[in-house]
């Protein structure tokens, strides 16, 4: 039995996709549809339903009657013949995670486009994709990760399958006039694809790089069989004015980044956005194992109606975010001071919110979907974020099996243990349960975390980080994050773009929320100079801590006066630096653990 899908970028100007589907044989109580409300990878409900519109069904060449049952399920009225469902999706989200389509590109998830036949979704799915009409498109190609059907040529417009409906979902498509270049990576085709003019892209050399970090990933997972585990792999790529995100999925990945974040013919350095860009690929690769493959048991299978609930993304997430940049340094890709100034900002972010001594990881973990992914100006207040603490447990946990094992095991020998636990898909896969990343810790270096492990993701306790970076010969310092004035000496963060002073945030304890000052709160003057976002910083910095500022701000219109008393202690930045003193065997083991690998 096979469900036959077709999507027409029906009407390109509208962001409007044609969709049908069509089974055979439909339950004889009456065929049930639905829409997943979220997409794996992204961990919120988006009630993709909500873009369905004018709705059909058919059968045997006559109108079906179609009844809602809640907000993305239908059901069709009985029948023994074929049903076929028609619907129009509007598609005007332009990110990674929903479906996109104008007059130039198109990217979609098949979680917004393709309704499931309720009790079917273990069958094989084919899906007839169709170019757009008129002149333009002619020039448009096509790359996704689903499997060309005989006829079709991979790349083309024409018939693609899926093993089920689940392998549908997984395979974004992405279309348009598409800068494609395709590598090998240990005996495994790769392709980027990018969408979006990007002026002289030097896409032979984001192949090249790519190519270098991929193999590392591979033989990290597999040193002795440097076998990926997907036939193919492709990373589909929209380049635009602003924009940075990445969903990870079995085979490929979808990416949007900043087009002056791609490199240009002739560019020789390295740009911090360039940099950037690598990272984002590095850590949705890593996910290829770390959450498609091995997964938390919550997932297994996915519930696409409703939230899945784990306490381990800070394993999933941010072990994926400690590895993304480390796997840039090994392979050269970061120096080690531009590694080391990394970890600096994400132990520098984490510390100075106040969040993480209120919710522990595994708590952020569990409500992904209401704080994590719903953030409002409290955030920092409230939220630990389970991709960047996650990724600073990764180090510890890392620099502690290092040092514990004496060099001989680390955390490569955690993930590779648990790839090796599930690594194979069967009917009998279960998933990771939610105490297994600590039984995954002894086992694999036969020490016991326990305890350290609780204390950082159950509790909220901060690892030593000091003593664990001292491990390999790097010196944790202090500075003043003067770097951005109104943070350090006011407490507070501006909305960005909005030409005014408008407050976005207002940290915990810090001056401006003593005084009184809130988000939305538009800052005018500072001891009666005006102040605007160009300013504002110069005229802070010649205040010095512990002194005393009137302000005028607009709140709703109204014209408020505060007394800001500047920190005497800001908070301060994290600085990772190198002990150029740090014995020979410290040193051995700073290159254990982020040096440059030759030869891989
Ligand atoms: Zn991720």
């Amino acid at each position: 039995m096979t469900i036959r899908y077709a999507v027409r970028p029906a009407d390109p100007g509208a962001h409007l996709f044609h969709v049908t589907v069509t089974v055979d044989r439909p339950d004889p109580q009456g065929q049930r549809f639905a829409l997943p409300a979220w997409n794996p990878g992204s961990y919120m409900i988006r009630e993709f339903a909500r873009h369905i519109g004018r709705l059909t069904a058919l059968s045997a060449g006559r109108k079906l009657r179609v009844e809602k049952l809640d907000k993305h399920t239908w059901r069709c009225a009985r029948t023994q013949d074929e049903v076929t469902l028609a619907y129009e999706v509007y598609a005007f989200d332009l990110s990674v995670r929903a479906a996109y389509l104008d007059t130039d590109q198109a990217l979609f998830n098949g979680a917004a486009l393709f309704v499931a036949p309720i009790g079917r979704e273990g069958e094989d799915c084919r899906v007839d994709i169709f170019p757009p009409g008129g002149t333009r498109a002619r020039q448009w190609q096509l790359v996704t990760g689903l499997a060309a059907a005989r006829g079709t040529r991979t790349g083309g417009f024409g018939t693609y399958r899926a093993r089920d409906y689940e392998e549908l979902i997984d395979c974004p498509v992405l279309m348009g006039r598409l800068v494609q270049r395709r590598f090998d990576v240990l005996g495994t085709p790769h392709e980027i694809a990018v969408s979006g003019p990007v002026a002289r892209l030097d896409l032979a050399r984001v192949a090249a790089d790519l190519s270098r970090l991929c193999e590392a990933q591979v033989r990290l997972f597999e040193p002795r069989t440097r076998r990926a585990p997907f036939d193919r792999y492709s990373f589909l790529t929209l380049a635009v004015d602003e924009g940075y995100g990445g969903l990870e999925h079995r085979n490929s990945s979808a990416l949007i980044c900043r087009r002056d974040d791609l490199p240009h013919t002739g560019m020789k350095e390295s740009t911090e956005g360039y940099r950037r860009f690598l990272g984002l690929a590095s850590h949705e690769y890593f996910h290829a194992w770390n959450v498609k493959r091995i997964r938390p048991k919550a997932f297994v299978p996915y519930d696409l109606s409703r939230e899945n609930y784990t306490r381990l993304l800070w394993a999933f997430e941010g072990f994926t975010s400690y590895y993304d940049d480390l796997m840039l340094a090994r392979t050269g890709l970061l120096t080690q001071a531009q590694y080391l100034d990394r970890v600096g900002r994400t132990m520098s972010i984490v510390m100075q919110r106040s969040g993480r001594l209120k919710q522990s990881l595994a708590e952020s973990s569990f409500d992904a979907w209401i704080k994590y992914y719903r953030q409002d100006e409290n955030a920092p207040n409230s939220v630990v974020s389970y991709y960047q603490k996650g990724a600073l447990v990764g180090l510890a946990l890392d620099l502690a099996i290092r040092n514990d094992s004496r060099g001989r095991r680390s955390l490569d020998d955690v993930m590779r243990w648990l790839w090796r636990r599930y690594c194979s898909s069967g009917p009998d896969y279960r998933g990771v349960d939610e105490d297994e990343i600590e039984a995954a810790l002894a086992q694999a270096t036969g020490l016991d975390l326990t305890r350290s492990v609780r204390a950082w993701t159950e509790g909220t306790r901060d690892p030593d980080f000091a003593a664990l970076l001292a491990t390999v010969g790097i010196k944790l310092q202090r500075a003043l994050a003067l770097e951005s004035p109104h943070f350090a000496l006011l407490g507070l963060t501006l909305q960005a773009a909005a030409g005014e002073c408008r407050v976005a945030q207002v940290f915990d304890g810090g001056p401006a929320q003593q005084a009184g000052l809130s988000a939305g709160d538009v800052l005018v003057a500072l001891d009666e100079l005006r102040v605007t976002p160009a300013r504002l910083d110069a005229l802070l910095a010649r205040y010095a801590p512990g002194d005393t500022i009137q302000a005028l701000a607009f709140r709703r219109e109204a014209l408020q006066r505060f007394e800001l008393r500047l920190s005497r202690q800001p908070p301060p930045r994290f600085v990772l630096e190198v002990d150029e003193r740090a014995s020979a065997a410290l040193k051995r083991a700073r290159a254990g653990w982020c040096g440059e690998r030759r030869g891989s």
